[in-house]
């Protein structure tokens, strides 16, 4: 997605080798009208997936995926972090390695909001090894509900995500994927 591609080359900050700084237009100070366009984008993407439910975990990728679920006209769970009595003890959970932070935290959805008839699209912001997306997809099929495709913001082509997830055969389709990072420079595949 252009768009998004020309947004990264103008704001984002290269931090290090490998974490892409987004704060400015996506994950803290959030660009309504860009998220609006990528919302547009994943119903493009996943129109004819029969998406009946969006998820996503909290918090970065609350934002994109309120957005899309506009477009396909179905609710968003988000997985909450850590233990949380609010949301009682019936709970799918899955252990996710945080690749920004370098914690492991368990994720969780309770049982209410996830059933086997479910067709589930996942949003994230990032991919980059694939912890996230792959902590949902247990979650999604713990419930016996369906993966219908993965949609991510920002791809880091370059770390392991991609092919973790494809090789369990989802459907991914990122709006941008970034083959390298060096030397501050964001060069896209
Ligand atoms: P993964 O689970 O694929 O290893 O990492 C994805 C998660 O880590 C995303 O949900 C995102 O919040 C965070 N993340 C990974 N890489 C980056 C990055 O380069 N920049 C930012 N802002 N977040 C990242």
């Amino acid at each position: 997605m252009k768009l998004l591609e020309n947004r990264i080359l103008t704001d984002a900050k290269v931090i290090g080798s490998d974490v892409l700084k987004v704060d400015m237009f996506l994950n803290h100070q959030m660009d309504i009208g860009l998220l609006n366009d990528m919302g547009k984008e994943f119903h493009r993407l996943f129109a004819d997936c029969g998406v009946n439910k969006i998820m996503t975990v909290e918090a970065s990728g609350i934002g994109i995926a309120c957005i899309a679920a506009q477009y396909f006209s179905v609710p968003v769970v988000f997985a909450k972090k850590g233990a949380n009595k609010y949301i009682g003890k019936d709970l799918y959970t899955a252990e996710v390695y945080s690749f920004t932070k370098d914690v492991c935290t368990t994720i969780g959805v309770s049982k209410a909001y996830l059933n086997s008839s479910d067709r589930v699209l996942i949003i994230d912001d990032f991919l980059a090894n694939g912890q996230a997306a792959l902590g949902l997809t247990s979650i999604i099929e713990q419930a016996g509900a369906t993966v219908v495709g993965i949609g991510i913001a920002v791809e880091k082509s370059f770390q392991e995500g991609r092919a973790r997830l494809l090789e369990k055969g989802y459907n991914l389709k990122s709006l941008a994927m970034i083959k390298s990072m060096e030397n501050g420079t964001v060069t896209f595949c």
